[in-house]
Parts: structure tokens; sequence; C-alpha cells
């Protein structure tokens, strides 16, 4: 016998069994009993839909163990039920469903059919799924959940095979602008203001080319990002990209604005239109020491002066090392005194090249693509070297240059009718936004703008209209 609480009203939900409890037969002696009557239909209904409080209520007052798991609910031959679950600890998505009854055979049917899109390994506890099952046993529909963002679902089609896709969920994008100013550090402000970790990253990133937060962060100095945020249902699931972002300090402004040219390239540009997009990285390894630069030196092993092609990089043996930029592999091998070197072309007559690796990855050889920061191979010391290191040239035109004076490399700037139609689109109304959201009220920092325009303005999380 379990209580169902609904609209203020406790009834018992055992009321339409057949075998009455002193408590029953005294309800139905009762006249609220009639009126009643409609309510407990509905609340008996809505007591089967969901894995509810209720079934395991009631299963517990069968048993008479509260503490006992209640049983699983499992399909029943000539009949058609849904079942739903969350994946446990240890708990593989087939096992879940072979608990409720289901034959392995249409179990793998309907799972493998997702499996196409969505990898089962990647599963983890938590993880929803829902089963319609017909009266053949067949699973009719299939789903599986692992975030509000992503859902798969497998049908069956009247000839027995299965078509998956995923599930369109109807995400709602808004803009919302948070400024602040920096008083400790400038990523714990930023935080602090309300602006999550990857939205904080994001700002850093942009910003790498152009300010150096390390060692120009002042207190007083004041950032503001324009940013979306991704709803379902009215609920705010995550932050989404950097739309804009403004960093001020007492002399200087910074501004980025992530804008899509009319061929479809997307970046972040200044106020001036100059793209923040490094199409190099500064440097092929994450953790940075130069031990050697280009230029005239004495040769360690051939005991001479000589050219150095190059910068190195002193690393252990086993460091990644990453492509500065996209580019098409155009050699990897053994070549004589460089020992393993890879070699990359790239955009506008420029080559790299990184010599004396441990390790070349398979992958890695000529006519492969590779993206910026793909890794080509590992620190080593092949060739004439005398200790672990990278040793990383660049050319242009096929000839060496100095890969440390080099900072050119950046996508184009925008020009003419790209620049007027950047202004016009995001630049202008962009700056207005910042202004807006900095200025209404001195500390009034935060500006939110859902998509139809309309602005709340919040102020130590109160909304002010
Ligand atoms: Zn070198």
């Amino acid at each position: 016998m379990a209580l169902l609480v609904l609209g203020g009203l406790v009834y018992f939900v055992g009321f339409h069994d057949f075998e009455e409890t002193p408590q029953e037969l005294a309800l139905q002696k009762s006249e609220t009993i009639v009126l009643a009557h409609e309510i407990v239909l509905q609340s008996v209904d809505a007591a089967r839909q969901p894995i509810s409080v209720v079934e395991i209520a009631e299963e517990n007052s069968k048993t008479g163990d509260v503490t006992s798991k209640p049983e699983l609910k499992r399909w029943e031959e000539g009949k058609s039920m849904d079942f739903k679950g969350v994946i446990a600890r240890n708990e593989s998505v087939s096992a879940a469903l072979q608990k409720h009854g289901l034959s392995n055979h249409a179990i793998h049917l309907a799972v493998s059919s997702v499996g196409k899109l969505f990898d089962f390994r990647q599963s983890k506890p938590g993880n929803e799924w829902s089963a319609s099952v017909d009266i053949a046993g067949n699973i009719s529909r299939f789903r599986y959940k692992t975030s509000p963002e992503d859902i798969w679902e497998a049908r069956r089609k009247s000839d027995g095979t299965y078509v998956s896709e995923k599930v369109k969920v109807p995400l709602e994008i808004k803009r919302e602008v948070i400024g602040g100013k920096v008083t400790t550090s400038l990523w714990q402000s930023m935080e602090k203001s309300g602006l999550t970790a990857p939205i904080v990253g994001s700002f850093i990133d942009i910003f790498a080319s152009e300010i150096d937060f390390n060692a120009k962060t002042r207190p007083g100095d004041e950032f503001a990002v324009v940013f979306e945020t991704i709803h379902l249902d009215g609920e705010m699931l995550r932050t989404g990209r950097v739309l804009a972002a403004r960093y001020k300090t007492p002399t200087e402004s910074y501004g980025a604005y992530f804008y899509e040219t009319e061929d479809d390239e997307q970046g972040y540009y200044d106020g001036q239109g100059k793209s923040l997009q490094r199409l190099f990285l500064k440097n092929p390894l994450s953790n940075v020491r130069i031990t050697s630069t280009y230029g005239k030196r004495f040769h360690p092993v051939l005991k001479r002066w000589k050219l150095h092609a190059g910068v190195d990089y002193g690393a252990p043996t086993g460091t990644p090392v990453m492509s500065v930029a996209d580019g098409t592999v155009t050699f990897a091998g053994w070549k004589g005194a460089n020992g393993k070197l890879v070699v990359v072309k790239h955009k506008n007559g420029y080559s790299t090249h990184y010599a004396h690796l441990s390790h070349i990855p398979r992958t890695i050889k000529p006519g492969v693509k590779v993206t910026k920061k793909t890794l080509i191979g590992k620190v080593g010391s092949t060739g004439r070297s005398t200790g672990p290191h990278l040793h990383f040239g660049m050319k242009k035109g096929g000839k060496f240059v100095d890969p440390l004076k080099v900072d050119i490399m950046r996508a184009p700037s925008l020009r003419g009718k790209e620049m007027k139609r950047f202004e016009e689109l995001v630049l202008t109304p962009t700056n207005m936004e910042f202004d807006r959201a900095t200025s209404a009220s001195p500390s009034v920092h935060h500006n939110r703008v859902d998509v139809k325009g309309a602005q709340v303005y919040v102020e130590n999380g109160e909304e002010l209209y």
C-alpha cells in the first residue's frame, strides 16, 4: 500500500485493488470517496507512468522489508511494454537491458544500431536509456542519453532492420555579456564575476598573440566578454563560444570579435580588422627551453663555425613535437645528420623542419595533411646530435629563416567590402553591447541579452529591468 500525494490530497493508490485493507474499507465508507474517485484514477495513472517512489513503496509494503530493492519490471510475452533505466557502475548497456528479460538478439539489434553512431565504450554510469518493446519482444524504439544534448535513438523498421540517428535537441543559444575589474589574478577575477573556466580559457587564448597577461595584468584593469549560453527547456546547460572580448589597461584597449567572412572563414579580429588568429604556433613543443638560437655558432660536434639554421629546444627524449601549422608532410624518415626528420609544407611558401626525432608516428608520411598541433614525432637525439633536443628549422621560398623572428603568421586582415561588413554586422553592435554592459551603472557588470534582444541587467544576482 503506497501513499500518493497529489495536489495536496492524500489517497491510497491500492484503492482499486481487490484486497481491501482496513484503511480502504474505512475510506470506502467515507462520503468523500465519490468526489475523490476521478482524482484517484488520475493518480493511479500518474503513479504508473515514470519510475517512481510509488512503485518502490508498493514493492516494499508487499514484502514488508523496507530495505529490499524493488524487483525490476520484466518483459512479459505478448505484451508491449516500456522500460527505462540508468547505467550502473561497471554495467554495460546490454546487461542493463538483459535485467528486464529482453532477449540478447533483440538487444543486440537495437544497441548495435545506435553503436554505429555512438561508441558505447564511452558510456558512463549515470547514462540513461529507454526502450519500447513490442508484443514479440522486439525493441521497437531504443534511446540512449549521455547528456541533455546527446541522445541517440534506434527505431525498428517494418522489415525488421534498424535505423538510428542522433536526436535533434531544441537548444536555444543566448548571448550574454559579463564584465568586471581585475582585483586579484585575472583568472580569479574573471571566475568571480561569474564566467566559467572554459570562457576564461578562451578569453586568454584569443588574446594570446596580443597580450602577455602574466606581465601586463594590473589590479583595476577591465575585462568584458560576450559569450553564448546554451539552453534547453529554459535551463542553461553550459556556456558556448566567446563572441567578443575586451581588455582595458589604463593606457591601452584591446578588442577581439568573432567574425565569419563571406567565404565562411571564421576567426577573431581586432577593431581594425586585423586577424588575431596565429597561423603558426610560437613553438613546436609545449614546455619551451631554447638551448641554441638561429645564427652562426661554433658547432659542438663539427668543432667549427657554422650557421645554425634553426632553433634548438632542450627537452627529454619522448617529449611530443607538434606541427606548428596546418600543412602537408613532404618528408618523414632518416636524413643524414638530421637523424629522423619530418618536413611539413605550409601556406605562403613556408616549410618547417623537425630533426633528431626519436620516433615518428606511422601515420606521418609524405602527402599526409596535418593541422596545427598534430603530433608529428617525439624528441630524441638521432643523427648528428650531442643529446636529446629538437632542432626546429623554417624555410621561406626554399631559404632558411629564423623561426623566432617570423611573426607575420596571421590569417589575412579584413579589407574593403569585407571590413565594412564586419563593422556593420559585428564591430559596431558589439561595442554598443560592451558599452551598455559596463556603463549601465558603475557596479553593474552583468548584462544579459536574450535572443529576442530584450535586455536584463543583473546585479548581485538580482535582475534589474
Ligand atoms: Zn639545431
